[in-house]
């Protein structure tokens, strides 16, 4: 039976979706985690630990398992893992992107050096280091300006700085969360350095896309109807189909086609963000695999197919499904975090469920748990997801099912 390496950090919200997918694809599945997972003596070949900060180390663990249990195919599910998936797939044989393009876009420094010896639109960026004074580095930048980690994901540590106080302020609450000891260690050198770059204002989008031999096909174009203009970027709602005019959707696969080819990225899910204005479409992010949290379940595709089911059809060379979305619009919301404290219990999800259109309502953190809200948080309070007739209908949906939930938060 085929086998697939899913390459995961423990604390992923994408492990059930994609192991759902392996199922119906009637693969069997090994997953390798950053932590030692009980699975591992329970059903051989089931898991595999691996130090994912060290990754050609990692590629030759992977090697040696496969010799007893063969893979077909190795799926980076978490950026964490960018690097690692590249590595163990070239030790493998099997086809993935350059093991030196996995490295640089997994590095937000990186990826905007490249973008910008590419002459794409990419906001202009410094490198700073945290050992430096905050009050001396706020005078050699430009503002608005925005402070952000060079390898965390989901907006943890991304500030907007409108002048030299905020940047200082910033600049301190980012060293702090770099220096929390889990991050310091995943980070490593990076832990010890900040990226700033200009602001952008504009509307944002998020493509999310698959690439094979080079080619990227959109799976889908989300607009991002919340404005996100700091200081912190929560992410609230994606809904796609986009409503941006049909020239300005091409102008933007254009740009993250470039910046993929530019990467050095043809191979497998991407996930880009951009944010258009007069100026074009300027990248603000590029991830090397699929989009994050649970947010993957408001996509459907012909033959009630996942995106987790595309991903791993692809990885394993099968023939590709026509992959066209299915019909109406749809979306998710991931639910805005109200306060800091430890989540009690949530009323009114049999209401939030009620609005038509709404599918599903997910709390992601158990009552008793710890919520936090960003620029520190790392956990999402939960998803909405709704399908409709258009885009429009689906924003209203998935605004009406938050207005009815009722989240009982206690400040520590
Ligand atoms: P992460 O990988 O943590 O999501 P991003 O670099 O994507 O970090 O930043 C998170 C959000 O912050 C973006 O989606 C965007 O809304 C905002 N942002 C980041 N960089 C810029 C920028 N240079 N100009 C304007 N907004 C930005
Ligand atoms: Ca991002």
């Amino acid at each position: 039976m085929t086998r697939v390496l899913l390459l995961m950090t423990a604390n992923t919200y994408r492990a059930s979706d994609f192991l759902e997918a392996a199922e119906r694809l009637g693969v069997r599945v090994t997953v390798g985690t950053d932590r030692p997972n009980v699975l591992e003596n329970v059903v051989p070949g089931s898991a595999l630990t691996l130090d994912f900060q060290a990754p050609k180390r990692a590629a030759g663990a992977i090697r040696a398992f496969a010799e007893a249990y063969p893979i077909e195919a190795v799926v980076a599910v978490d950026d964490d893992t960018v690097p690692l998936a590249a590595a163990a797939s070239k030790a493998l044989g099997l086809k993935s992107n350059p093991v030196e393009a996995a490295f640089a876009v997994r590095s937000k420094y990186q990826t905007r050096q490249i973008l910008e010896e590419d002459g794409l639109p990419s906001p202009g960026f410094r490198l700073l280091s945290v050992e430096d004074s905050p009050e001396a580095l706020a005078r050699t930048v430009p503002y608005p300006c925005v402070l952000k980690p060079t390898f965390l994901a989901a907006s943890r540590g991304v500030i907007r700085a409108d002048d030299p106080e905020e940047f200082a302020a910033a600049f301190r609450r980012i060293t702090a969360i770099l220096r929390e000891p889990e991050t310091a260690a995943r980070g490593g050198d990076e832990a010890g350095m900040i990226l700033a770059e200009d602001y952008i204002p504009g509307k944002e989008v998020a493509l999310e896309g698959i690439l094979e031999g080079g080619e990227l096909r959109v799976l889908a174009l989300f607009d991002k109807p919340d404005p996100m203009e700091g200081p912190y970027f929560e992410e609230t709602i994606y809904v796609t189909p986009s409503r941006l005019p049909d020239e300005t959707q091409e102008t933007i696969a254009d740009t993250a086609a470039r910046a993929l080819r530019a990467l050095g990225i043809g191979e497998g899910p991407v996930h880009v963000e951009l944010r258009v204005n007069e100026g074009g479409a300027w990248v603000i992010d590029v991830a090397a695999r699929s989009i994050g949290g649970r947010c993957s379940r408001a996509l459907r595709f012909e033959g009630d197919a996942s995106l987790e089911g595309l991903i791993l059809g692809r990885a394993l060379g099968r023939e590709a499904p026509a992959a066209g979305r299915m019909e109406g619009a749809s979306g998710v919301m991931m639910i805005p975090i109200p306060g800091a404290g430890i989540l009690r219990g949530v009323d009114g999800e049999e209401e939030a469920l009620a609005v038509e259109g709404v599918e599903e309502v997910e709390i992601t953190i158990h009552p008793g748990g710890r919520v936090l809200p960003l620029p520190e948080g790392d956990r999402y309070l939960g998803f909405i997801f709704a399908r409709g007739e258009s885009t429009e209908k689906v924003e209203a949906a998935l605004r009406a099912a938050l207005d009815r939930l009722r989240f009982r938060i206690e400040p520590e």
